[in-house]
């Protein structure tokens, strides 16, 4: 197959937003309203839905992802000197979070299978100083959660599940979410489900979700205004936030079934180029393929810039994988993490959007393999 010719104007980005439901009508119904801070019944609804969604009790909005991780991390009383396992190959929000309670994340390398964190290597990154365990399912994949929390139980670790980017995925049948102590979603513009900015925590844990709620509140006194009993934040989101994310969440079904439709075209177009490690998905697990994501072998010997450098001269819009942290100046270390530099020095996330057609995607896999075969 040649290469489609370079003077295609198509331009198809690496995401974005699908708007698709009663966004418009009810962003509407907040100004008619002037309920647009960070009272009013969509926060409310949102909150509700999104539990009843994750099969959990208790969800609380938050202004972000990140934010949502700090207050998350804080109720789980995390304190300045206690250390956190993460991975390595994540987004450096996961790690900042515990930075932000003035404690430590120790990072764990990532495992060949499901590229998250290796479930099998964190038992030597306990000491006496670890408080939990912040396994995130990356690119919408959910982490080998059993032998995780087996590894927490016997440890008296908390599980904090970053699922900022899997929202619907589920482990052994179970969704994302429900499976620790408590977990965090985000609502960024390319997330599988967006409010602009925004995000979201849910627990099954009443104390600990009273906790969390009121550390995003200011550290206001529920029962008594204006008192504050603690130092707390400012980590609201707004109704307005909410009503985007409620239409979302009433289409997320049509979201998520879009991601896995890309995913099986994606197999399919790229099912013989051998050049390439296709994103997995284990047996136990239903990915949401956030971002549908490849690995270019590396006895190829193709650069992984080039390659996403000429897919950009045909219109197509690509990102790489995350720099494990350890190799930012922020979190340098010189212990080596050789699975998530391997995948972070040769993946590539390919457009993803619910609002792909075929089409895009045989294009896109079209000019990938012309590329790199
Ligand atoms: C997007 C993301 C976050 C943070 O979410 P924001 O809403 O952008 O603050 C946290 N962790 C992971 C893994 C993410 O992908």
């Amino acid at each position: 197959m040649s290469t489609p010719s370079v003077t295609q104007v198509r331009w198809i980005p690496v995401a974005e937003p699908a708007l698709v439901g009663n966004e418009k009508a009810y962003v509407n119904d907040c100004l008619d309203s002037s309920w647009i801070s960070s009272n009013g019944k969509y926060i409310e609804r949102f909150e509700k839905s999104f539990a009843e969604f994750c099969g959990v009790n208790h969800a609380i909005a938050c202004a972000n992802g990140t934010v949502a991780l700090h207050a998350a991390l804080l109720g789980l009383g995390v304190q300045p000197g206690d250390e956190v396992i993460v991975p390595t190959l994540t987004y450096i929000a996961t790690a900042n979070a515990v930075t932000y309670c003035g404690a430590k994340p120790v990072f764990a390398d990532s495992e060949l299978n499901t590229w998250n964190i290796d479930p099998a290597l964190i038992e030597s990154k306990i000491t006496e100083r670890t408080k939990g365990i912040i396994p995130v399912h990356l690119y919408g994949h959910p982490v080998n959660m059993e032998p995780l929390l087996d590894i927490a139980r016997r440890h008296n670790l908390f599980v904090l599940e970053d699922a900022a980017e899997a929202h619907g995925a589920t482990y052994k049948g179970e969704k994302v979410g429900a499976l620790g102590h408590a977990a965090v979603f985000s609502f960024y513009g390319n997330k599988v489900i967006t409010t602009g900015e925004g995000g979201m925590i849910v627990t099954d844990d009443a104390a600990l979700a009273a906790r969390m709620r009121q550390i995003k509140g200011q550290g206001m006194d529920p029962q008594r205004r204006y008192w504050f009993p603690m130092i707390g934040y400012n980590y609201r989101m707004t109704n307005i936030e909410a009503a985007i994310g409620l239409a979302q969440l009433e289409q997320v079904d049509w979201h998520i079934e879009r991601r896995r439709e890309n995913a099986r075209w994606y197999r399919e177009f790229l099912r013989d180029c051998r050049a390439l490690i296709l994103m997995p998905e284990l047996p136990w697990a239903a990915s949401v393929f956030w971002l549908f994501s490849v690995v270019l072998k590396t006895e190829t010997g193709i650069s992984r810039d080039d390659v996403m450098t000429r897919l950009c001269d045909h219109g197509i819009e690509t990102r790489p994988f995350f720099y494990p942290l350890h190799t930012l100046p922020v979190y340098a270390e010189q212990a080596q993490y050789p699975v998530a530099e391997m995948l972070a020095a040769h993946g590539i996330n390919l457009p993803s959007s619910a609002k792909l057609a075929r089409a895009d995607v045989e294009y896109i896999c079209d000019c990938l393999k012309a590329i790199v075969t």
